[in-house]
């Protein structure tokens, strides 16, 4: 796919209307793979915010949304996935200039994403109450799900349109109205996204746009008393911010936060496989993802033998231009990033971790002055090491032996984060105890980094709260109301509690 040459200037989305910040100034935002800015995003502040909230609460309140009926907004949900689909060539091809992601994986990746309006877009006209057997003389009770309201959606900059559709196609189906904030890192597929909104024919304020930096527009929106919902996915200290921002106010919060995935390789596997696997979970994506599977619990007696096919099959891999089809370790999407992952390396190296591949920026010419990172394994480490519990969020795999199955569950389990796990054996009763036993939100056996619109996904521990995808991901946007009506003649003592 060809880029974008020369800067590209991108307008921010409120109430409707495509316009530059108040303030009229803007940021850039760079291809990690050429280190050159290519598209310049409005710089918003909390003037745009309040536009924006204010946009979303009257499409909520009043209007053509307010009235619609949800099988209506589950035709529209549809008509977006369409849209999705006819252009998920640009906007692959978008995320991929802004992120330096594989196109390979987010061509991929752009056309699954349909299926999550489809899903929801399905589920719209399905929000049921129940009438409750009430246990009181004449009185017919039941209940209502209602929209949360406005939902403030705050993305990281790994995959900026899965991460805003987990939570955009629930929200909408639920009713609810919704102001975007993408990362300041990857602004404009978001942004490319809202033109179909638009073109889907959502009413004005349904769907907002604002850009910016975290400290100014997320903390606006996370603060701001018209929004009734955050959504948010991104590293744990922001979260753990968040959290107390949305607690002056009670707002009902989703976070989906980072990992230290463990994957538990048994000896009675089969290595190639579980080679391949690991491989998948560390250094596709640079090993930027949440559910990178970061440390490697293999059985001693397969150690050796594992991590000379594993360290074989990942000096394959082909560094270069995340363009090419043929590419498969891409550049580090943001400088910040860049800088963190080499300091945990040295960090590793300080604590007595061996460095048996990597451990250093990519020089090889095919990089050019992109921010790579070798792919990286390190051997003898002890969980308690600082490498074994941060999250690097990069192409860094700690590898750590143990003995017994009941070792290894614990090892797995000593972390902050429970986001996932992968487990490798072909003993079914192996399989059933570690999905017990393995304190995470997504158990993988024998495969890995496998998500779908219908299976939910969430963390344990620091990796979150609350789940996106799958059924019960429409009750994070709804809220329970119970109506009592009594029909009885009498009215009862007045003084005590029906
Ligand atoms: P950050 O937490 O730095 O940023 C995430 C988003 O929050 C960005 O849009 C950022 O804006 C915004 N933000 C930052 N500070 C504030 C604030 N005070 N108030 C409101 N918003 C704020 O994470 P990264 O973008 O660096 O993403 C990496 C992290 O995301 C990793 O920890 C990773 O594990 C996690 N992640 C989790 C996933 C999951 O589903 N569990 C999936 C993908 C990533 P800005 O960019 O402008 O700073």
């Amino acid at each position: 796919m060809a880029r974008v040459q020369g800067i590209k200037d991108y307008q921010c989305f409120i109430g409707g209307r495509w316009r530059g910040a108040e303030s009229g100034e803007t940021f850039e935002s760079v291809d990690p793979f050429l280190a050159k800015p290519w598209a310049r995003i409005p710089k918003c502040d909390q003037r745009d915010v309040d536009a924006a909230v204010a946009a979303a609460r009257k499409a909520l309140e009043k209007g053509d949304w307010a009235n619609m009926h949800p099988s209506q907004r589950g035709k529209l949900l549809h008509k977006l996935g369409d849209l999705i689909l006819r252009d998920a060539d640009h906007l692959a091809a978008t995320e991929v200039q802004d992120n330096g992601k594989l196109y390979a994986e987010m061509r991929g990746q752009v056309g699954y994403i349909p299926q999550w309006y489809y899903y929801f877009g399905g589920l719209a006209d399905k929000i049921e109450g129940a009438v409750v057997p009430i246990d009181k003389a004449d009185m017919f009770t039941y209940t209502r799900h209602e929209p949360v309201g406005v939902v403030a959606a705050i993305t990281a900059w790994n995959s900026p349109l899965l991460l805003l559709t987990w939570k955009l196609a629930a929200a909408l189906a639920a009713g609810c109205t919704i102001v975007a904030k993408p990362s300041e890192f990857t602004s404009a597929s978001t942004l490319e996204f809202a033109r179909l909104v638009e073109e889907a024919g959502f009413p004005a304020g349904v769907f907002n746009v604002v850009t910016g930096f975290g400290a100014e527009v997320g903390e606006a929106l996370t603060t701001h008393k018209g929004v009734d919902k955050i959504a948010f996915t991104g590293g744990e200290n922001s979260g753990r911010h968040i959290a107390r921002n949305a607690a002056q106010t009670f707002k009902r919060l989703t976070l989906e936060l980072g990992g230290k995935s463990a994957q538990l390789v048994f000896p009675d596997t089969d290595i190639d496989n579980a080679v391949k696997g690991v491989v998948s979970g560390i250094f596709a994506a640079t090993g930027q993802t949440c559910i990178a599977g970061s440390r490697l619990l293999v059985h001693e007696s397969i150690h050796n033998e594992f991590l000379d096919k594993f360290t074989a099959l990942a000096k394959t891999a082909r560094m270069g231009d995340p363009m090419d089809m043929a590419t498969q370790v891409g550049p580090v999407t943001t400088q910040p990033q860049y800088q963190r992952i080499l300091s945990c390396i040295e960090m590793a190296r300080n604590e007595g971790a061996e460095c048996v591949m990597g451990g250093k920026a990519a020089d090889r010419p095919e990089c050019g002055d992109g921010w790579f990172i070798e792919p990286t394994v390190f051997s003898n480490v002890s969980n308690s090491m600082r490498i074994a519990q941060e999250e690097v969020f990069g192409p860094v795999l700690s590898v750590i032996r143990f003995r017994e199955d009941e070792e290894a569950y614990d090892i797995a389990n000593d972390t902050a984060y429970g986001l996932a796990a992968g487990v490798w054996t072909d003993n079914p009763r192996r399989m059933f105890t570690a999905a017990k036993r393995l304190r995470a939100g997504s158990i993988w056996t024998n495969t890995y980094r496998a998500v779908s619109y219908m299976a939910p996904f969430g963390g344990f521990k620091n990796s979150g709260i609350g789940r996106e995808s799958g059924q019960e991901a429409i009750l994070e946007y709804l809220e329970t109301k119970c109506v009592w009506m009594s029909y009885g003649k009498d009215v009862p003592n007045p003084f005590v509690m029906r």
